[in-house]
């Protein structure tokens, strides 16, 4: 299914953006590039609805990547009743929301990746923030300890307790934004496949 401007906003938009930066070698360059694209905030957009829904962010995880992308392209009745492959964008950093709000990690992980979140909104005029732990995530033993790892109970409350922290930064920065957290867990099989709510949002239609 082709969208009426899906060039204007992921092709030209998408690839100016990334010309801008290439050309100024600098992460303040996305701010210029945005505005030479008549994508400043503020700005009246079209009455259309918007063409992409969300933007998945992840851990790196490799065990994690494709249970995670078939869990977005299958229809979830608490986050996503119908399958969103091919429409959301996504930020994939180690810990998802642990990588994002864990004070052990940089400062800088956090702030880039609301610089990015800003870009994809502006971009791709999404309206909800989907965040996806998961268990025995590396990311999290780096943060809080290895031996979080062991006690799944622990482990657990501190994903719930880094998804609202998140929850709440969204809140500060894009009030207008909808969230939601899962966390997805190993079956006894060691697949990733037992998915539970961290934080409910509103399903995204
Ligand atoms: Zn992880």
């Amino acid at each position: 299914m082709m969208f009426a401007h899906e060039s204007a906003v992921s092709g030209c938009a998408g690839c100016s953006l990334s010309a801008g930066l290439a050309r100024r070698g600098l992460l303040g360059g996305l701010i210029l590039a945005g505005a030479a694209l008549g994508l400043a905030p503020g700005r009246a957009r079209a009455d259309k609805p918007a063409p992409y829904k969300a933007l998945l962010l992840s851990c790196v995880d490799p065990r994690t990547q494709a249970p995670v992308a078939a869990w977005m392209n299958e229809g979830v009745p608490d986050s996503h009743p119908d399958s969103l492959l091919g429409l959301y964008s996504q930020f994939t950093i180690a810990g998802a929301a642990v990588g994002v709000v864990a004070p052990a990690f940089p400062k800088a992980w956090g702030e880039t990746f609301w610089d990015n979140f800003s870009a994809s909104i502006e971009l791709h005029r999404i309206e909800n923030l989907i965040a996806v732990d998961h268990s025995n995530c590396g990311a999290l033993g780096i943060a809080y300890g290895r031996d979080i790892l062991d006690d799944p109970k622990r482990e657990f409350a501190q994903h719930l307790k880094d998804a609202t922290e998140l929850k709440r930064q969204l809140a500060l920065r894009h009030p207008k934004v909808n969230f939601q957290a899962w966390y997805v867990a190993r079956d006894k099989c060691g697949n990733f496949t037992e998915w539970r709510n961290l934080v409910a949002g509103p399903p995204i239609g």
